[in-house]
């Protein structure tokens, strides 16, 4: 008891002590809906911001603080913190929790609705990190909220769902490898760091989940036209038992099996065999 005593704020404290009868407490109602498992053992954040490996003069995101646990070792490493924190029921535990903390912005907002580099627009700063635990129903739709925001970031270190993992650092030519895995690829290189156990978490959730980090690529494959590449890895993955000829029936099949001649394959391949250099080389063939 006493090490929930000095580890975590006192919300956590009293809703673990009366294992997890937080409801009685009337003191933090955890919110299933917004993907609220905060992490109960101290010394993942410790781990996680080991791994973000994070330099001098750098700003990190942080979507979803929730009581600050990692937030406190973040602030710790980098120059400046701007955290999302969709709950605004969240604003007094985390005054009190990061009291003294003035590297540390809390904006209270949906992650997904900001205009991020509008808010990083008065911030200088030499590199840019994410680093999060992040809500798991929105997994996906941060990371590409992210990229696409164009913010030119240097790593990104976000603790997912197991499952969630094992898709985003698929290999070729294996059930997990899907558009997203393709897409993640392109921008960066991918490495899972270590697994974290659900009983690490309050609430436990029902899966374990895994710390991954992304680095930017020093150099991406050229591409012609990126819009074109995305919707031709979409569809090659539309339904993914089918083979290319029948997923691409729209696109010019005389040059996509050109490029996968060079390769000794023909159009009865399935999207999954193919390596992200084979679907640059057919996106820039198209167009
Ligand atoms: N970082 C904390 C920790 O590790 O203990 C909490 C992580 S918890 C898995 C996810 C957090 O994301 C919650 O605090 C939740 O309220 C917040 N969240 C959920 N959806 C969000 C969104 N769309 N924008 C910003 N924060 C969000």
């Amino acid at each position: 008891m006493i090490y929930y005593l000095f580890s975590f704020g006192v919300f956590i404290q009293l809703c673990y002590i009366n294992n997890g009868d937080f409801m009685k407490d009337n003191v933090f109602h955890f919110k299933k809906k917004f993907g609220q498992n905060f992490l109960k053992d101290q010394t993942i954040p410790k781990k996680i911001v080991g791994v973000a490996d994070i330099q001098k003069n750098s700003l990190v995101i942080e979507i979803g603080p929730g009581a600050g646990s990692l937030t406190k070792e973040l602030s710790k490493a980098a120059k400046q913190v701007i955290c999302y924190e969709i709950d605004t029921s969240l604003e007094d535990i985390l005054d009190r929790e990061l009291l003294g903390l003035d590297n540390v912005c809390v904006i209270y907002d949906d992650f997904l609705k900001r205009d991020v580099k509008q808010d990083l627009s008065s911030y200088e700063y030499h590199y840019l990190y994410v680093v999060a635990n992040l809500p798991y129903y929105i997994t996906t739709p941060i990371i590409t909220h992210l990229i696409e925001s164009n913010l030119g970031v240097d790593k990104i270190v976000v603790m997912i769902q197991k499952e969630v993992a094992d898709r985003f650092c698929a290999k070729p030519g294996t059930r997990e490898y899907g558009s997203i895995t393709v897409f993640l690829n392109y921008y960066f290189d991918l490495k899972k760091e270590f697994l974290v156990s659900r009983n690490c978490f309050v609430p436990k959730p029902n899966v374990d989940s895994v710390v991954i980090s992304l680095n930017k690529k020093t150099e991406q494959l050229s591409l012609n036209n990126k819009e074109l590449f995305f919707q031709l890895v979409k569809d090659s993955f539309r339904f993914k038992r089918k083979t290319l000829r029948n997923n691409l029936k729209g696109y010019c099949l005389e040059k996509i099996e050109e490029i996968l001649n060079e390769y000794h394959l023909d159009l009865s391949v399935r999207a999954e065999d193919l390596s992200l250099e084979i679907f640059v080389r057919i996106s820039n063939n198209l167009g």
